[in-house]
Protein backbone atom coordinates (compact mmCIF):
# COMPACT_ATOMS: atom_id res chain seq x y z
CA UNK A 1 0.00 0.00 0.00
CA UNK A 2 1.55 3.26 -0.92
CA UNK A 3 1.62 5.88 1.39
CA UNK A 4 -1.00 8.45 1.24
CA UNK A 5 -3.16 6.47 -0.46
CA UNK A 6 -6.42 4.29 0.74
CA UNK A 7 -6.77 0.77 -0.28
CA UNK A 8 -9.77 -0.74 -0.23
CA UNK A 9 -12.65 -1.94 2.66
CA UNK A 10 -10.92 -1.62 5.71
CA UNK A 11 -7.59 -0.98 5.13
CA UNK A 12 -8.66 2.36 4.70
CA UNK A 13 -8.87 3.59 7.90
CA UNK A 14 -4.89 1.73 9.16
CA UNK A 15 -4.04 4.00 6.13
CA UNK A 16 -5.59 7.14 7.07
CA UNK A 17 -3.83 6.68 10.24
CA UNK A 18 -0.70 6.28 8.46
CA UNK A 19 -0.70 9.20 6.83
CA UNK A 20 -2.22 11.40 9.85
CA UNK A 21 -4.99 11.84 8.59
CA UNK A 22 -7.97 11.97 10.98
CA UNK A 23 -11.48 10.64 9.52
CA UNK A 24 -14.29 13.44 9.37
CA UNK A 25 -16.98 13.33 12.56
CA UNK A 26 -19.60 13.40 9.30
CA UNK A 27 -18.43 10.39 7.70
CA UNK A 28 -19.15 6.60 8.78
CA UNK A 29 -15.73 6.14 9.34
CA UNK A 30 -15.56 1.99 10.04
CA UNK A 31 -17.82 1.50 6.92
CA UNK A 32 -17.01 1.97 3.43
CA UNK A 33 -19.24 0.53 0.11
CA UNK A 34 -16.88 -2.02 -0.58
CA UNK A 35 -15.87 -3.77 -3.98
CA UNK A 36 -19.51 -6.46 -3.42
CA UNK A 37 -21.75 -3.35 -3.73
CA UNK A 38 -19.79 -1.39 -6.12
CA UNK A 39 -19.64 -3.63 -8.18
CA UNK A 40 -23.41 -3.33 -9.06
CA UNK A 41 -24.23 -0.16 -8.18
CA UNK A 42 -25.91 1.97 -11.38
CA UNK A 43 -23.69 4.82 -12.57
CA UNK A 44 -24.30 7.85 -14.55
CA UNK A 45 -21.43 8.61 -16.56
CA UNK A 46 -21.35 12.69 -16.53
CA UNK A 47 -18.73 13.44 -18.39
CA UNK A 48 -18.88 11.21 -21.66
CA UNK A 49 -17.69 11.60 -25.07
CA UNK A 50 -18.97 9.41 -28.06
CA UNK A 51 -15.52 9.14 -29.95
CA UNK A 52 -15.02 8.76 -33.23
CA UNK A 53 -14.08 5.23 -33.16
CA UNK A 54 -16.99 4.37 -31.39
CA UNK A 55 -19.57 2.13 -33.16
CA UNK A 56 -22.83 4.37 -32.28
CA UNK A 57 -25.30 1.06 -32.16
CA UNK A 58 -22.28 -0.54 -29.72
CA UNK A 59 -22.03 2.13 -27.00
CA UNK A 60 -25.58 1.25 -25.29
CA UNK A 61 -24.49 -2.83 -25.10
CA UNK A 62 -20.78 -1.14 -23.16
CA UNK A 63 -23.11 0.95 -21.27
CA UNK A 64 -25.12 -1.99 -20.12
CA UNK A 65 -22.52 -4.47 -19.53
CA UNK A 66 -20.75 -1.93 -17.15
CA UNK A 67 -23.53 -0.81 -15.41
CA UNK A 68 -23.95 2.75 -16.67
CA UNK A 69 -27.40 4.02 -16.66
CA UNK A 70 -27.18 7.09 -18.07
CA UNK A 71 -23.92 8.58 -20.21
CA UNK A 72 -23.15 12.14 -21.82
CA UNK A 73 -22.78 15.66 -20.02
CA UNK A 74 -20.41 16.73 -22.86
CA UNK A 75 -20.52 16.41 -26.62
CA UNK A 76 -19.43 13.69 -29.04
CA UNK A 77 -16.09 14.32 -31.05
CA UNK A 78 -16.92 14.69 -34.78
CA UNK A 79 -18.72 16.36 -36.74
CA UNK A 80 -22.62 17.56 -34.78
CA UNK A 81 -24.47 14.25 -36.76
CA UNK A 82 -22.28 12.22 -34.00
CA UNK A 83 -24.86 13.80 -31.42
CA UNK A 84 -28.13 13.44 -33.16
CA UNK A 85 -26.74 9.75 -33.76
CA UNK A 86 -26.06 9.50 -30.00
CA UNK A 87 -29.36 11.08 -29.63
CA UNK A 88 -31.28 8.43 -31.39
CA UNK A 89 -29.54 5.64 -29.79
CA UNK A 90 -29.41 6.31 -26.47
CA UNK A 91 -32.14 8.04 -25.96
CA UNK A 92 -33.16 9.25 -22.76
CA UNK A 93 -30.22 7.14 -21.26
CA UNK A 94 -28.12 10.19 -22.87
CA UNK A 95 -27.04 13.43 -21.23
CA UNK A 96 -27.38 16.17 -24.05
CA UNK A 97 -25.44 19.23 -23.70
CA UNK A 98 -24.90 21.94 -26.03
CA UNK A 99 -22.24 24.66 -26.41
CA UNK A 100 -18.86 22.73 -26.97
CA UNK A 101 -19.47 22.75 -30.96
CA UNK A 102 -20.75 26.57 -31.04
CA UNK A 103 -17.79 27.31 -28.98
CA UNK A 104 -15.07 26.18 -30.97
CA UNK A 105 -16.51 27.60 -34.21
CA UNK A 106 -16.09 30.82 -32.64
CA UNK A 107 -12.07 29.88 -32.67
CA UNK A 108 -11.87 28.26 -36.06
CA UNK A 109 -14.14 30.86 -37.67
CA UNK A 110 -12.31 33.89 -36.07
CA UNK A 111 -9.10 33.37 -33.04
CA UNK A 112 -8.80 32.54 -29.79
CA UNK A 113 -9.15 36.34 -28.37
CA UNK A 114 -13.12 36.24 -30.02
CA UNK A 115 -13.64 33.55 -27.44
CA UNK A 116 -13.29 36.57 -24.82
CA UNK A 117 -15.39 38.88 -26.50
CA UNK A 118 -19.12 38.79 -25.44
CA UNK A 119 -19.95 41.41 -28.54
CA UNK A 120 -19.07 39.57 -31.07
CA UNK A 121 -21.50 38.14 -33.95
CA UNK A 122 -20.25 34.74 -33.55
CA UNK A 123 -20.57 34.59 -29.39
CA UNK A 124 -23.91 36.09 -30.20
CA UNK A 125 -25.23 33.27 -32.48
CA UNK A 126 -23.39 31.08 -30.08
CA UNK A 127 -25.89 32.57 -27.56
CA UNK A 128 -28.76 32.10 -29.24
CA UNK A 129 -28.37 28.50 -30.44
CA UNK A 130 -27.34 27.50 -27.21
CA UNK A 131 -29.97 28.80 -25.40
CA UNK A 132 -32.56 27.61 -28.06
CA UNK A 133 -31.01 23.88 -26.83
CA UNK A 134 -31.65 24.40 -23.55
CA UNK A 135 -35.03 25.73 -23.64
CA UNK A 136 -36.48 23.80 -26.71
CA UNK A 137 -34.06 20.66 -27.74
CA UNK A 138 -33.53 18.79 -24.14
CA UNK A 139 -30.07 20.14 -23.25
CA UNK A 140 -29.42 19.08 -19.86
CA UNK A 141 -25.72 21.22 -19.96
CA UNK A 142 -23.68 23.66 -21.15
CA UNK A 143 -20.70 21.67 -21.56
CA UNK A 144 -17.64 21.22 -22.17
CA UNK A 145 -16.27 24.89 -22.72
CA UNK A 146 -12.60 24.29 -22.91
CA UNK A 147 -10.84 28.01 -21.15
CA UNK A 148 -7.03 26.66 -20.19
CA UNK A 149 -5.70 23.66 -21.71
CA UNK A 150 -2.22 24.44 -22.51
CA UNK A 151 -1.37 21.64 -20.36
CA UNK A 152 -4.61 19.14 -20.32
CA UNK A 153 -5.69 19.70 -24.84
CA UNK A 154 -6.71 16.57 -25.54
CA UNK A 155 -6.04 17.94 -29.23
CA UNK A 156 -4.98 21.03 -30.85
CA UNK A 157 -8.35 22.42 -31.72
CA UNK A 158 -9.14 22.68 -27.61
CA UNK A 159 -5.59 24.30 -26.99
CA UNK A 160 -5.98 27.59 -25.24
CA UNK A 161 -5.95 29.83 -22.82
CA UNK A 162 -8.22 32.37 -22.41
CA UNK A 163 -9.42 34.40 -19.13
CA UNK A 164 -11.64 32.04 -17.00
CA UNK A 165 -14.08 34.90 -15.72
CA UNK A 166 -14.26 36.77 -19.72
CA UNK A 167 -18.01 38.70 -20.32
CA UNK A 168 -18.47 35.38 -22.55
CA UNK A 169 -18.23 32.66 -19.85
CA UNK A 170 -20.40 35.42 -17.68
CA UNK A 171 -22.83 35.14 -20.43
CA UNK A 172 -23.12 31.82 -20.55
CA UNK A 173 -22.86 31.01 -16.44
CA UNK A 174 -26.21 33.84 -16.59
CA UNK A 175 -27.75 31.33 -19.23
CA UNK A 176 -26.99 28.23 -17.02
CA UNK A 177 -28.53 30.25 -13.85
CA UNK A 178 -32.12 30.90 -16.23
CA UNK A 179 -32.53 27.49 -17.36
CA UNK A 180 -31.25 25.55 -14.21
CA UNK A 181 -28.66 23.68 -16.21
CA UNK A 182 -24.79 23.61 -14.96
CA UNK A 183 -22.09 25.08 -17.17
CA UNK A 184 -18.89 22.72 -17.29
CA UNK A 185 -15.99 24.32 -17.50
CA UNK A 186 -12.34 22.51 -18.87
CA UNK A 187 -10.16 25.11 -16.79
CA UNK A 188 -6.60 23.68 -16.13
CA UNK A 189 -5.25 24.98 -12.00
CA UNK A 190 -2.96 27.32 -12.86
CA UNK A 191 -2.56 30.22 -10.31
CA UNK A 192 -4.72 32.66 -12.50
CA UNK A 193 -7.13 30.21 -13.96
CA UNK A 194 -8.08 29.43 -10.39
CA UNK A 195 -8.57 33.10 -8.97
CA UNK A 196 -10.29 33.77 -12.46
CA UNK A 197 -12.56 30.89 -12.18
CA UNK A 198 -13.77 32.12 -8.76
CA UNK A 199 -14.24 35.22 -9.64
CA UNK A 200 -16.67 33.54 -11.78
CA UNK A 201 -18.58 31.37 -9.87
CA UNK A 202 -19.11 34.37 -7.48
CA UNK A 203 -20.84 36.57 -10.58
CA UNK A 204 -23.32 34.32 -10.27
CA UNK A 205 -24.46 32.22 -7.61
CA UNK A 206 -27.44 30.68 -8.69
CA UNK A 207 -25.62 28.83 -11.46
CA UNK A 208 -24.23 25.25 -10.80
CA UNK A 209 -20.61 25.82 -12.25
CA UNK A 210 -19.03 22.54 -12.95
CA UNK A 211 -15.19 21.96 -12.47
CA UNK A 212 -13.76 19.29 -15.42
CA UNK A 213 -11.66 16.71 -14.35
CA UNK A 214 -11.26 18.70 -10.74
CA UNK A 215 -9.13 20.98 -12.42
CA UNK A 216 -6.89 18.12 -14.40
CA UNK A 217 -4.17 18.95 -11.60
CA UNK A 218 -5.72 20.65 -8.80
CA UNK A 219 -4.33 19.16 -5.47
CA UNK A 220 -7.45 17.78 -2.87
CA UNK A 221 -6.34 20.81 -0.89
CA UNK A 222 -6.85 23.65 -3.42
CA UNK A 223 -10.34 21.80 -4.19
CA UNK A 224 -11.46 21.93 -0.57
CA UNK A 225 -10.20 25.53 -0.61
CA UNK A 226 -12.42 25.81 -4.00
CA UNK A 227 -15.85 24.03 -2.37
CA UNK A 228 -15.50 25.94 0.75
CA UNK A 229 -15.25 29.21 -0.91
CA UNK A 230 -17.81 28.41 -3.10
CA UNK A 231 -21.07 26.91 -2.80
CA UNK A 232 -22.05 26.71 -6.54
CA UNK A 233 -18.80 25.09 -7.21
CA UNK A 234 -18.91 20.96 -8.57
CA UNK A 235 -16.18 19.04 -10.13
CA UNK A 236 -15.98 15.83 -12.19
CA UNK A 237 -13.93 13.26 -11.18
CA UNK A 238 -13.09 12.34 -15.03
CA UNK A 239 -9.45 11.79 -16.09
CA UNK A 240 -8.10 11.38 -13.06
CA UNK A 241 -7.22 7.69 -12.77
CA UNK A 242 -5.29 5.46 -15.14
CA UNK A 243 -5.21 4.39 -18.00
CA UNK A 244 -6.25 7.69 -19.19
CA UNK A 245 -3.52 9.03 -17.00
CA UNK A 246 -0.13 7.64 -17.84
CA UNK A 247 3.64 8.61 -18.26
CA UNK A 248 4.22 12.27 -16.40
CA UNK A 249 0.73 12.42 -15.98
CA UNK A 250 0.31 9.96 -13.60
CA UNK A 251 0.72 11.90 -10.54
CA UNK A 252 -2.76 14.25 -11.51
CA UNK A 253 -4.03 10.27 -10.21
CA UNK A 254 -7.11 10.83 -7.26
CA UNK A 255 -7.85 7.30 -7.63
CA UNK A 256 -6.22 4.00 -9.61
CA UNK A 257 -7.26 0.78 -7.69
CA UNK A 258 -7.29 2.71 -4.75
CA UNK A 259 -8.51 6.34 -3.31
CA UNK A 260 -6.05 9.06 -2.72
CA UNK A 261 -6.80 9.29 1.46
CA UNK A 262 -6.62 13.51 1.19
CA UNK A 263 -9.37 13.44 -1.72
CA UNK A 264 -11.38 10.36 0.11
CA UNK A 265 -11.25 12.52 3.04
CA UNK A 266 -12.57 15.71 0.56
CA UNK A 267 -15.38 13.73 -0.78
CA UNK A 268 -16.81 12.48 1.99
CA UNK A 269 -17.02 15.91 3.61
CA UNK A 270 -18.28 17.52 0.15
CA UNK A 271 -20.66 14.68 -1.07
CA UNK A 272 -22.91 16.70 -3.42
CA UNK A 273 -20.23 18.23 -5.17
CA UNK A 274 -18.69 15.73 -7.09
CA UNK A 275 -19.35 13.27 -10.10
CA UNK A 276 -17.83 10.57 -12.32
CA UNK A 277 -16.93 10.20 -15.68
CA UNK A 278 -15.13 8.37 -18.21
CA UNK A 279 -14.48 11.12 -20.69
CA UNK A 280 -12.53 10.01 -23.83
CA UNK A 281 -11.28 7.04 -24.32
CA UNK A 282 -9.52 5.37 -27.11
CA UNK A 283 -10.52 1.82 -26.87
CA UNK A 284 -13.58 -0.34 -25.06
CA UNK A 285 -10.70 -1.93 -23.28
CA UNK A 286 -9.65 0.93 -21.72
CA UNK A 287 -13.68 2.35 -21.31
CA UNK A 288 -14.00 -0.98 -19.27
CA UNK A 289 -10.38 -0.10 -17.14
CA UNK A 290 -11.57 3.44 -16.29
CA UNK A 291 -14.90 2.30 -14.98
CA UNK A 292 -13.11 -0.51 -13.37
CA UNK A 293 -11.50 1.99 -11.12
CA UNK A 294 -14.54 4.10 -10.60
CA UNK A 295 -16.14 1.32 -9.17
CA UNK A 296 -13.27 0.05 -7.37
CA UNK A 297 -10.34 2.22 -6.61
CA UNK A 298 -12.95 5.28 -6.15
CA UNK A 299 -16.76 4.33 -4.78
CA UNK A 300 -15.31 1.18 -2.91
CA UNK A 301 -13.39 3.03 -0.57
CA UNK A 302 -16.23 5.56 0.32
CA UNK A 303 -18.69 5.59 2.80
CA UNK A 304 -22.20 4.36 1.43
CA UNK A 305 -24.15 6.68 1.16
CA UNK A 306 -21.71 9.25 -0.62
CA UNK A 307 -20.36 6.65 -2.96
CA UNK A 308 -24.18 6.46 -3.97
CA UNK A 309 -23.82 10.35 -4.50
CA UNK A 310 -20.82 10.07 -6.59
CA UNK A 311 -22.26 7.70 -8.66
CA UNK A 312 -25.30 8.52 -9.73
CA UNK A 313 -27.70 10.45 -7.27
CA UNK A 314 -25.54 13.74 -7.93
CA UNK A 315 -25.81 13.87 -11.38
CA UNK A 316 -30.10 12.70 -11.15
CA UNK A 317 -29.84 16.08 -9.65
CA UNK A 318 -27.85 18.34 -11.29
CA UNK A 319 -28.92 16.86 -15.05
CA UNK A 320 -32.66 15.97 -13.70
CA UNK A 321 -32.39 12.90 -14.98
CA UNK A 322 -35.48 10.90 -15.89
ZN1 LIG B 1 -14.03 16.03 -21.86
Amino acid sequence: MRNGWAGRGARILACIAAVGFAAPASRAADSVLGPEAAKTMPLADAHFHVMPWMDIAQVIGYMDRNGIRWAGGAAAVGPPVRDMQAIAALGRRYIRSTGQVQWLAIKRQDSVEALENAGGPLFKQMLASVETDLRDNGARAISEIHVNTLQSAANQIVYHKIDAHAPTLKALLDLAAKYGRPLNLHAQWDDDTAREFQQLAESNRNARLILSHCGSFASASAMRELLEKNPNVYCDLSYRSPPQLKGRAIDRTVFDSALRSDWMQLIEDYPDRFTVGVDDVQSWGDYEATVRNIRFGLLANLSPAVAEKVAYRNAVAWFALE
